[in-house]
């Protein structure tokens, strides 16, 4: 197999502005690294070629998690430990919380990144659809600009995104969610440890103040498509509703009817399809224990 002899460049600037200098100055050039837990997988099977590197691992400002006015705003080199244990992340969006803590292993979590999960697009990616259903945007800069993009209309497609070779992605903003808000995050996979989704299902529901009417829905999943997806229906049928007189079955069942996942080596359509009623009746159980509870 051909090895490089030639030694690359090794960029690790600790300011943003340095590296987005360094971004416009090498473009396509360069390659960004995060953790390295997607990218180095790929490097070794050679999936691309690369004239230099430029680590984001000194810029301390990409590495933290704050609440300002009504946002929280998530550094791109925050670890998947990180928002499985940080206080703030499990008050306001505990699915977020959750999925972080069902990725890989220990050393996963240590090093991978939310910014690293989320350009790296992988449909299996499980940040995204939890991202996508608390209304995630994504700060990308560049010397040139700066743009704000809901997370919906970042993914392209598997391993695509919109992000230019001069861009990087330097924070995730997420709205603060309204005190009456339920999530439940299911993930189904083959093996208990190291397991890379079949399917993954997000249902984050806004009830009204007095905790019976739904006020509104996002049902998110992912690995059924080649990117994130939400099924806009489920929102539709539901705002409005008293929660109590829900037919569970009946909004499984769109789940399953409005997903068209493939065949792979993880599971088939059928599989995907039946598991994605029963993951959306079983959310829908947990969000109503959850409401019960409350009250
Ligand atoms: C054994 C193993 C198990 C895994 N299990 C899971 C799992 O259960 N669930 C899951 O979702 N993933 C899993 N992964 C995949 C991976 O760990 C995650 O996707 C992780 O979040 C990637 O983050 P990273 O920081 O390592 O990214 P990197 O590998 O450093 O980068 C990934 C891509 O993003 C780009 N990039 C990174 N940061 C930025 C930025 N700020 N701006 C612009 N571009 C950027 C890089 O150039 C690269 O293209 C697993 C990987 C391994 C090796």
């Amino acid at each position: 197999m051909h090895r490089r002899t030639v030694p690359c460049q090794y960029f690790a600037p600790q300011k943003i502005e340095e590296a987005l200098e360094i971004l416009s100055k090498y473009g396509k050039e360069i390659k960004i690294i995060a953790g390295g837990t997607d990218l180095l997988i790929q490097y070794y099977d050679r999936l691309y070629e690369v004239n230099g590197w430029l680590d984001l691992k000194n810029i301390s400002e990409f590495k933290k998690i704050k609440i300002n006015k009504n946002q929280m705003i998530i550094g791109a080199m925050v670890t998947h430990a990180q928002l499985e244990k940080s206080q703030d992340i499990k008050k306001y969006y505990p699915v977020l919380s959750q999925a972080a803590a069902d990725i890989g292993s220990p050393q996963i979590r240590n090093r991978g990144t939310i910014g690293g999960n989320i350009v790296n697009a992988s449909p299996a990616g499980d940040l995204l659809s939890p991202l996508m259903a608390y209304d995630a945007q994504f700060r990308l800069l560049s010397t040139q600009e700066e743009k704000i993009v809901p997370a919906e209309d970042f993914f392209l497609g598997p391993k695509k995104t919109i992000l230019k070779p001069a861009q990087l992605l330097t924070q995730i903003i997420l709205p603060l969610p309204s005190e009456r808000t339920y999530g439940s995050w299911i993930k189904v996979g083959k093996r208990k440890a190291l397991v890379i989704a079949t399917i993954t299902l997000v249902l984050v529901v806004k009830m009204t103040e007095d905790n019976k009417i739904v006020k509104d829905v996002r049902t998110c999943l992912g690995s059924v498509a080649p990117t994130p997806i939400e099924i806009k229906e489920i929102k539709k049928k539901m705002a409005g509703k008293n929660f109590d007189q829900l037919d569970f079955a009946e909004l499984g069942q769109m789940v399953e009817d409005k997903i068209s996942p493939i065949d792979d080596i993880r599971g088939t359509r059928e599989y995907r399809k039946d598991v994605a009623k029963e993951i959306m009746i079983n959310a829908l159980e947990e969000i109503g224990s959850a409401r019960r509870l409350y009250k």
